[in-house]
């Protein structure tokens, strides 16, 4: 695909605390967040506003509050911004915080090797509010999503740019509020300089070459099951999620660099699970670091039952990759294979 630096940005607003407004019930999304936006971005000083990218508008049917969020919502917004990117020099997604990093990351992998930047952003406050982030991550969205550089699928939020699959929301109420733990910044804002931390981006294997994969996800979220252990965890509460024939996939939170509680049981449970053709993996409770399945006794049962190694993947990354594998027509040893390899920089 060609794109000319003259092509609008396109701006994507699928709801979030960003665009809400107060009502009987709470916040909620409000009505005419286009002109509320182009209406903020106008009191910007001239330097500023004058830098900023054209750009169009399209907001999904029913913006949400990101909590309520599903796969399919997922896949809605992958296949809007493959059918609008080549008319776009870059995409500004306005979504709420609260699963900002599951979308970025599900965007990532279905949108893998796209040319041109995904920019995920959303704010603690609303727009409307005094003093809130929201004109700022605005502003630095859309100076982001003007540079032909960046070509991935990024989240930025505060002053920083992040890779979309190693993104995650770390703080309930700061505005300094996304963290990628394992991985450095793509890049930062200084003032009213937004530098490009090009060292830290895709290798040339995983951009370049758009080859959407936009598989089926309907029904995913309820096929694929997350189980965080706990000290005590019953062989019992395991089979409960594992052994359900609806469960197709389950991202298992294990200790420190991957362990396991030594009970056989619990490893006869998985290694049930990944007999009827269930695709297991593992990354670590501790949010920094990775982890080697089978370096202590205490994982060997993970091996033996075939549980994949998640690396230093975040949960979002690890769940999101799980759900797009999962869309896909592949055998479970293709599955587990591309689940061990770097798609998008998400591991590794
Ligand atoms: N609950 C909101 C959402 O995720 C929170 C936010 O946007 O900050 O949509």
């Amino acid at each position: 695909m060609t794109h000319s630096p003259l092509d609008p940005v396109l701006v994507i607003y699928a709801g979030g605390t960003i665009g809400m407004i107060d009502t009987p019930s709470g916040l909620a999304p409000g009505p005419d967040m286009e002109a509320r936006v182009r209406d903020a971005l106008a009191t910007l000083p001239d330097d500023r506003r004058t830098a900023l990218p054209p750009f169009t508008w399209i907001e999904v049917e029913q913006p949400i509050d990101s909590s309520g969020a599903r796969p399919e919502d997922w896949a809605r917004l992958a296949a809007l911004v493959a059918e609008q990117a080549n008319r776009h020099r870059g995409v500004v997604v306005l979504h709420g915080t609260d699963t900002l990093a599951w979308t970025a990351s599900s965007l990532a992998y279905q949108l893998q090797g796209i040319d041109r930047p995904v920019v995920v952003t959303g704010s603690m406050a609303p727009l409307a509010q005094q003093h809130s982030d929201a004109l700022y991550n605005l502003e630095s969205a859309l100076r982001y999503a003007a540079m032909p550089e960046l070509q991935e699928v990024a989240v930025s939020f505060g002053d920083k740019l992040l890779r979309g699959s190693r993104a995650r929301k770390w703080h309930t109420r700061e505005p300094d509020a996304f963290e990628s733990p394992n991985l450095d910044l793509l890049g930062k804002r200084h003032g009213n300089d937004f530098r490009l931390h090009r060292e830290h981006s895709l290798e040339a294997t995983q951009r370049g070459a758009p080859r959407y994969e936009l598989g089926d996800y309907h029904g995913l979220g309820e096929q694929v099951v997350r189980v965080v252990l706990w000290p005590g965890i019953q062989p019992w509460q395991l089979a409960a999620w594992l052994g359900d024939d609806r469960v197709k996939g389950a991202l298992i939170e294990v200790w420190g660099g991957g362990n396991v509680p030594d009970d056989t049981e619990l490893g006869a449970v998985l290694a049930e699970a990944s007999g009827q053709g269930k695709l297991l993996v593992a990354i670590s409770q501790c949010p920094h670091g990775t982890i080697d399945i089978g370096h202590y006794a205490a994982g060997k049962m993970l091996a033996d039952a075939e549980v994949v190694s998640g690396d230093d993947m975040t949960p979002e990354s690890a769940y999101t990759k799980l759900v797009h594998l999962l869309s896909l027509p592949l055998s479970l040893e293709q599955k587990r294979r591309l689940f061990r390899t770097p798609l998008v920089g998400e591991r590794g």
